[in-house]
């Protein structure tokens, strides 16, 4: 099918896609549509790595596309904010509006009054950072640091190794040791399993790091449940075991690394037993897992993004990425390690967004509360949202629905569905969804570039993103309108090494090295010398502790539980929250629940001097004693005050990348009611 072509809307047909949502995978779909209405939701097999399955989230789509939550047509509030009350308007009536805000606020605060608000609910390389770039940046408004997630381990793994390539997950197999360090691919990566479990049946072994028995975890040789924001300790101490005791590879350190002496010093205080007294485990346990990494090869770390949620992931990350290199397990396949594989294809919005990044206000989007709240310089007059709900999403809730409350805030929100966050808009545009239009998904689990294909017609009036901030554009004098198609075709033309060509041709890119580069072999790091900097002067002088340095726990007397809220197999992010009907539990282990005279299903409160949250307790010993756990991405509708894990969180940053420290939040559980 040419991109241009309608898509088709008649007959009985399967149209290939690809699944573009923020998930490391990026699955080829096969939809089946009947009379230009989705039937079914399928697996393909052009990602060989996802060949053929996609999770039960992603299967359910159609409910999202024609459910009762769709946004199908433009409106304007009517009522008071936060009931989501909303009169239909036109597209241009509503364009003329926002427009008209725009130019408005610009003449009378500055355009740095305007904050755009986006995050990967879309993911798409079409629907971000394209349009929408070139609309913010011409017109002037404040810049958004998108942190939420993936900051403090992407500038890790940026300080080191440049964002080399990880290990993919078709190289799993080769592994004798594979450590899942803060990851749980059941939850999100499913597509790592299968190569898990092809390892183990070949005789790996395999180590799970994490607060919680995961299903994972359940059948590892070793798990090792630590106490949330203590990864660093615990990698500190396999660093000075490896050094030590003799397993640090002089020759691959001194030809393919700097710093290595500073991180040895850096890693001298941290014992087994102090590391393992930290972490709330056992010596014996640690002493194990530094014994098995020191021993095996092929190793492969697995880094997940469970451990930078605190105040100390980054530093947590440049530790646990610094092993391999200790180590020297590169240079097999199989070993190494396994973070994002997103720079794989070399491909950088840069290359299609003509205007340079103004300097204006940057705003770190866990402020947003703040942001909304007390920015006074000059404060912010209009949010516009896109790809993101960060009602749900956002650290310190209580402070961003104050934000969104203000009468004076012009909102506008351009979503699928009438999400948390719509309710409080002013204005609302219907996106499309990513099977109503086009957009190019990149994997950051494989390597792999697919074409997204539109399978149905657009429901009601929902647009596709880069055609609405062209279109604004165009009204505000600062660019020219154009349809999406248009737009693929443009930024496929800049794309490298004819990348863009094969992507509209065959619908995926040959991926480089064959989809599996071997580390220090195929791929090496990115960094300027092309060696791996495991003691960066940049990190060093931007953590408030120092490179490696550790920030001990903040719990206190009055709020001593830490409560974690992971991702979870129903949501992706937020997305497919409103799909939700039950209510969303704490889990609590039983010990801290029997102290507390909780019992199975009992209501209760969840609180620090943030806010409190109220839900039924699920008790289980599948979290460690001291930790609570609510699932990530929860709806306000789906606990009993409309409150979630987020009211508790901090929106204090991470050591390095200005992350989120969800896992930092302290509180206190006390019972409300019995079932
Ligand atoms: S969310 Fe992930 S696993 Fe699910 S279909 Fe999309 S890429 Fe595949």
């Amino acid at each position: 099918m040419s991109p241009t072509a309608p898509p088709e809307t008649w007959g009985n047909s399967t149209i290939r896609t690809a699944c573009p949502l923020d998930c490391p995978d990026s699955c080829t779909v096969d939809v089946t549509v009947e009379k230009g209405r989705i039937k079914k939701i399928d697996g393909g097999d052009a990602n060989p790595t996802t060949a053929n399955f996609i999770c039960a989230k992603v299967r359910r789509f159609g409910e999202r596309v024609y459910g009762e939550h769709r946004l199908l047509y433009p409106a304007v509030r009517r009522g008071p904010k936060g009931q989501g009350n909303l009169a239909r308007v036109s597209w241009d009536e509503a364009l003329d509006l926002v427009a008209r805000r725009m130019q408005e606020i610009k003449d009378q605060h500055g355009a740095a009054a305007i904050l755009p608000f986006s995050y990967g609910g879309s993911n798409g390389l079409l629907t971000q950072d394209t349009n929408d770039a070139e609309l913010w940046r011409r017109f002037g408004t404040s810049r958004l640091a998108r942190t939420v997630c993936a900051a403090p381990t992407g500038a890790a793994n940026q300080a080191l190794y440049g964002k080399m390539p990880g290990v993919v997950y078709a190289d799993y197999p080769h592994a004798r040791l594979i450590i899942l360090w803060g990851v749980n691919p059941t939850a999100s990566g499913i597509h790592q399993v299968p190569y898990i479990k092809d390892a183990r049946r070949a005789g790996a072994k395999m180590v799970v790091i994490d607060p919680r028995r995961t299903s994972l975890a359940k059948g590892a040789d070793l798990h090792l449940a630590v106490r949330p924001g203590t990864d660093l300790p615990i990698a500190l101490a396999l660093h000075r075991v490896l050094f030590e005791e003799g397993h640090a590879d002089a020759a691959f350190l001194a030809a393919h690394t700097t710093g290595a002496d500073r991180l040895r010093a850096a890693a001298q205080p941290w014992t087994i037993e102090r590391a393992a007294q930290e972490a709330g485990i056992e010596a014996a346990d640690l002493r194990q897992l530094a014994d098995w990494y020191a021993h095996a090869s092929p190793a492969l770390v697995r880094c997940g993004w469970g451990l930078e949620r605190n105040r100390n992931g980054g530093n947590a990350a440049a530790a646990i990425l610094a092993l391999p290199a200790v180590a020297n397990k590169f240079g097999v396949r199989g070993g190494g390690f396994s973070m994002s594989s997103s720079l794989a294809f070399g491909l950088r919005a840069a290359s299609w967004v003509d205007t340079p990044e103004p300097q204006t206000r940057l705003v770190n989007m866990n402020h947003l509360g703040r942001a909304l709240t007390e920015y006074t310089d000059p404060p912010v007059q209009m949010l516009f949202v896109y790809n993101c709900n960060p009602l749900a999403t956002m650290p310190d809730q209580n402070r961003v629905l104050r934000g969104l409350q203000r009468d004076d805030l012009f909102t506008v929100v351009f979503e699928q569905v009438l999400t948390d966050t719509t309710r409080y808009a002013d204005v609302v545009l219907p996106a499309t969804t990513f099977l109503e239009q086009y957009d190019i998904a990149k994997a950051y689990g494989p390597i792999s570039l697919q074409l997204v294909r539109p399978v149905i017609e657009p429901q009601g009036e929902a647009r596709h993103n880069a055609a609405v901030f062209s279109e604004l554009a165009e009204r505000l004098g600062v660019g020219r309108a154009e349809e999406d198609a248009e737009t693929l075709l443009r930024i496929t033309a800049r794309m490298p090494n004819g990348i863009g060509a094969e992507l509209l041709e065959h619908g995926i890119a040959t991926p480089p090295h064959g989809g599996a580069p071997v580390q220090f072999v195929d791929v090496f790091p990115l960094t300027p010398d092309r060696k791996a900097n495991l003691f960066p002067e940049a990190a060093a002088a931007a953590a408030p502790a120092g490179l490696y340095g550790y920030q001990p726990d903040p719990a206190t007397a009055e709020y001593p539980l830490a409560l974690i809220s992971p991702a979870t197999e129903k949501t992706i992010s937020s997305t497919l929250g409103e799909l939700r009907s039950r209510p969303a539990v704490l889990h609590i282990h039983p010990s801290d629940a029997s102290a507390r005279g909780i019992t199975q299903d009992d209501a209760v409160r969840v609180f620090n001097a943030l806010g409190e949250l109220q839900c039924p307790a699920n008790l289980t010993a599948d979290i460690r004693h001291g930790t609570v756990g609510f699932s990530k991405g929860v709806w306000r509708k789906n606990t009993y005050n409309g409150s979630t894990a987020n009211a508790l969180c901090p929106d204090t940053l991470t050591d390095l990348g200005g992350g989120a420290c969800f896992n930092d939040a302290r509180v206190e559980v006390a019972l409300l009611g019995r079932h």
